[in-house]
Protein backbone atom coordinates (compact mmCIF):
# COMPACT_ATOMS: atom_id res chain seq x y z
CA UNK A 1 0.00 0.00 0.00
CA UNK A 2 1.34 3.18 -0.95
CA UNK A 3 1.41 5.40 2.01
CA UNK A 4 3.68 8.96 1.01
CA UNK A 5 4.74 10.52 4.53
CA UNK A 6 3.67 13.74 3.59
CA UNK A 7 -0.22 12.92 3.91
CA UNK A 8 -2.34 15.26 5.54
CA UNK A 9 -6.10 15.47 6.33
CA UNK A 10 -6.56 11.84 6.40
CA UNK A 11 -10.32 10.69 6.73
CA UNK A 12 -11.59 7.43 6.87
CA UNK A 13 -15.27 6.32 4.88
CA UNK A 14 -16.16 3.08 5.56
CA UNK A 15 -13.50 1.38 4.68
CA UNK A 16 -11.24 3.37 2.30
CA UNK A 17 -9.40 6.21 3.73
CA UNK A 18 -9.25 9.34 1.91
CA UNK A 19 -6.20 11.22 2.07
CA UNK A 20 -4.53 14.23 0.52
CA UNK A 21 -0.60 15.03 -0.23
CA UNK A 22 1.14 16.97 -2.24
CA UNK A 23 3.15 15.82 -5.31
CA UNK A 24 6.22 17.34 -5.20
CA UNK A 25 5.44 19.54 -7.97
CA UNK A 26 3.20 21.67 -6.31
CA UNK A 27 -0.23 20.08 -6.87
CA UNK A 28 -1.92 18.42 -4.55
CA UNK A 29 -3.40 15.36 -4.89
CA UNK A 30 -6.11 13.50 -3.16
CA UNK A 31 -5.96 9.22 -2.63
CA UNK A 32 -8.98 7.27 -2.05
CA UNK A 33 -7.32 3.90 -0.59
CA UNK A 34 -9.83 0.91 0.53
CA UNK A 35 -8.31 -1.18 3.87
CA UNK A 36 -10.67 -4.46 3.58
CA UNK A 37 -8.51 -7.37 3.21
CA UNK A 38 -8.05 -8.00 -0.49
CA UNK A 39 -9.95 -5.38 -1.91
CA UNK A 40 -6.53 -3.84 -3.24
CA UNK A 41 -8.96 -0.61 -4.48
CA UNK A 42 -6.35 2.36 -4.68
CA UNK A 43 -6.73 5.67 -6.97
CA UNK A 44 -5.49 8.93 -7.24
CA UNK A 45 -8.04 12.37 -7.78
CA UNK A 46 -7.29 15.73 -8.84
CA UNK A 47 -9.77 17.31 -6.66
CA UNK A 48 -10.60 16.08 -2.60
CA UNK A 49 -14.61 16.20 -3.69
CA UNK A 50 -14.03 13.49 -6.33
CA UNK A 51 -11.77 11.12 -3.91
CA UNK A 52 -14.16 11.54 -0.91
CA UNK A 53 -16.97 10.49 -3.64
CA UNK A 54 -15.28 7.37 -4.45
CA UNK A 55 -14.67 6.55 -1.16
CA UNK A 56 -18.57 6.69 -0.30
CA UNK A 57 -19.95 4.89 -3.46
CA UNK A 58 -17.02 1.91 -3.27
CA UNK A 59 -17.86 -1.01 -3.00
CA UNK A 60 -15.54 -4.02 -1.99
CA UNK A 61 -15.27 -6.75 -4.63
CA UNK A 62 -16.08 -10.04 -3.27
ZN1 LIG B 1 -12.82 -2.22 -0.91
Amino acid sequence: MVRPNRFYDVRRIGPVQVGSYNDGRGRTKHTAACTAPGCGFSADYNDRPAAELAARTHRCNP
